[in-house]
C-alpha cells in the first residue's frame, strides 16, 4: 500500500514511512492511495471473529509490503489482549435499538487505547528491523498523554516525552501519565496552558536540530495509523448487529475529525453504513461546517468534555480531499485560505456531498448533564460527558429507529468525575481494579518553564533511554 499527501507535493510513502511521518513534507496529512474494498460476502465472513482477528483482515491491506502477515497477527493478539474485556469492545443496549460501543476497556479506559496500543508495538518492531530509535514529543490535555505513554512504555527503540500543562489536567488524567515509569517515559509539567504545550510540539517538528539527528514522531491523530486502527471497532459493531445484510448507524463524539472519519473509511470499504453523525460540543466548527459552510476558527471554550476542546480539527483536511476529487492543489489553496484568514467555505456541490455523507450536532455542557441524568434514569447506565454528546446527537439526527444506532463510548465515566457530579445522578463511580490504588502510587514528572529552549535542552540530556542522544 502507498501513502499520499493531501496536499499533492510531498513523495508518496510505503506504511512504514508513514507510521514514522508526522506531516507530510507539503504539510498534507498521509491517506492510502486506493482504498481498499471488501465484498458483502467477505464482511459476513468475518462475522463471529475474535477482534484481533477481525482486525487483522480489516487492516492487512494497510500494511501490506510492510509486515509479513504472521507478524501483524502476533502483534494484533498481543495488542488487543491488552484491553479488560473479553470482546474488547462490547456493545451495551440503552433503549430500543440503540446501543453503546465500549471502547474504554483499554489500560487507559478511552478509546484511544485502541490506537496507542497498537501505535506503540508497530513502532518498536519497524524500528527493531531497521536498527533505529526514534523519540515522541507529543502535547496532552489529558487522553493522548496516557494513552500513549502506555502504548510505549515497553518499546525498546522509544523515548516518550509527554508535555501536559501544570496543574491543569485532572488528578485522574495527570496520574494515569505520571505513575508509569521507566527509563524511556519523560513525563513534563509545562508552566503554561495545553496550546503553549502544542506549539512546542510543533516548533520541534519544524526545527529538529535539538534531536542530533534522531528522528521525532507523532502520536496526535494525524498519524495515519490511529486512524487505520480506528476502522476496525465500525466492522466490529456492525457485524455484531446484523451487518453487512442490515446497515448500521454511528453517532461519534469528535473534536479532531479522528475517529469519524475511521467511520467514513469504513463506510467507503464496503461496510454498509446508514447515518454518520458527528457530534461535537461548544467547540464546534464541524457542525458549523456541515450545517452551514462555515469552516471558521473560533475561540476556545473549556468544556466538560475537555477531550473536544478544539479550535481547529486536524484531520478535517482528509475529509476535504475527498470533497475535492483528490485535487491536492485545491486542498493546498484552501488551507493557505484558512492560515490567512482563519476561515473558509467549499463550493456548493462539495458541501453538498458533506452533507449528504454526514448530519451534526452541537451539545453544550447543561445539555451533556442532561443527558447523563437522562439515560441513567432510563436504564442505570452512568455515560462519561463525552459519550453523553454522542447520545445527544443520535437522538436528535436520528432519521429511522428501524435501523440499529451505535454510539461510540470514547472514555471511561470515572476519568470525567466532575461532570457526573454535576449531572446530579448521586453515584460515585470507582476505579476499575487495574486503577483501583492509582491515588495511592507514586508520580514521578519534571516540572519545565514554558520556554522551548528548555524543553529541547531536557528533551535532547535525556532522549536516549534517559541518557543524552
Ligand atoms: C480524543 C477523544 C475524543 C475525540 O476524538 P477525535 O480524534 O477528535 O475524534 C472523544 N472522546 C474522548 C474521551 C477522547 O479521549
Amino acid at each position: 500500500m502507498r501513502y499520499i499527501s493531501t496536499r499533492g507535493q510531498a513523495p508518496a510513502l510505503n506504511f512504514e514511512d508513514v507510521l514514522l511521518a508526522g506531516l507530510a513534507s507539503d504539510g498534507g496529512l498521509y491517506v492510502p492511495e486506493n482504498l481498499p474494498r471488501f465484498t458483502q460476502e467477505e464482511i459476513a465472513s468475518w462475522a463471529g471473529l475474535p477482534y484481533h482477528e477481525l482486525a487483522f483482515r480489516v487492516m492487512r491491506p494497510f500494511v501490506a509490503g510492510s509486515i509479513p502477515d504472521a507478524d501483524f497477527k502476533k502483534i494484533l493478539e498481543e495488542t488487543y489482549g491488552a484491553f479488560s474485556h473479553a470482546a474488547v469492545a462490547p456493545l451495551r443496549q440503552l433503549n430500543g435499538n440503540e446501543w453503546v460501543l465500549e471502547l474504554f476497556h483499554g489500560p487507559t479506559l478511552a478509546f484511544k487505547d485502541f490506537a496507542l496500543q497498537l501505535l506503540g508495538r508497530l513502532l518498536d518492531y519497524v524500528l527493531e528491523k531497521r536498527g533505529e530509535r526514534v523519540v515522541i514529543v507529543g502535547a496532552t490535555s489529558g487522553d493522548t498523554g496516557s494513552a500513549a505513554i502506555e502504548g510505549c512504555k515497553h518499546c525498546e527503540n522509544v523515548d516518550i516525552f509527554i508535555l501536559h500543562p501544570n496543574n491543569r489536567v485532572s488528578e485522574v488524567q495527570r496520574r494515569q501519565m505520571t505513575t508509569l515509569f521507566g527509563d524511556n517515559i519523560h513525563n513534563l509539567a509545562i508552566e503554561g496552558n495545553f496550546d503553549d504545550c502544542q506549539e512546542m510540539v510543533k516548533a520541534s517538528f519544524a526545527d529538529q536540530g535539538f534531536l542530533k539527528g534522531t528522528r521525532l514522531v507523532a502520536v496526535n491523530s494525524i498519524n495515519w495509523a490511529r486512524i487505520m486502527a480506528q476502522i476496525v471497532y465500525y466492522f466490529h459493531a456492525a457485524l455484531q448487529l446484523g451487518g453487512p445484510h442490515r446497515s448500521v448507524s454511528f453517532s461519534v463524539p469528535t473534536g479532531n475529525f479522528g475517529d469519524i472519519f475511521a467511520g467514513y473509511l469504513a463506510r467507503n470499504m464496503g461496510l454498509p453504513i446508514n447515518q454518520l453523525i458527528v457530534a461535537t460540543n461548544r467547540n464546534d466548527i464541524l457542525h458549523r461546517f456541515m450545517s452551514g459552510n462555515q469552516y471558521a476558527k473560533d475561540t476556545l471554550h473549556a468544556t466538560l468534555s475537555p477531550s473536544m476542546d478544539i479550535m481547529v480539527s486536524s484531520n478535517f483536511e482528509r475529509l476535504l480531499f475527498d470533497l475535492h476529487g483528490r485535487n491536492g492543489a485545491a486542498v493546498a489553496g484552501l488551507m493557505d485560505t484558512f492560515k490567512q484568514t482563519g476561515n473558509f467555505s467549499v463550493e456548493d456541490d462539495r458541501w453538498t456531498e458533506a452533507r449528504r455523507l454526514f448530519d451534526s450536532l452541537a451539545v453544550d455542557d447543561e445539555q451533556t448533564c442532561e443527558t447523563i441524568a437522562q439515560v441513567f434514569a432510563e436504564s442505570g447506565e452512568v455515560l462519561d460527558p463525552h459519550t453523553a454528546i454522542g447520545v445527544r446527537a443520535a437522538r436528535e439526527c436520528r432519521r429511522s429507529l428501524d435501523i440499529p444506532m451505535v454510539i461510540l463510548g470514547t472514555a471511561h465515566p470515572v476519568k470525567f468525575p466532575d461532570a457526573v457530579e454535576q449531572a446530579g445522578i448521586g453515584k460515585t463511580l470507582e476505579l476499575p481494579s487495574h486503577l483501583s490504588d492509582l491515588f495511592e502510587r507514586e508520580e514521578r514528572y519534571t516540572v519545565l518553564a514554558n520556554d522551548l529552549k528548555a524543553v529541547q535542552a531536557f528533551v535532547s540530556q535525556h532522549g536516549n533511554r534517559g541518557k543524552a542522544l
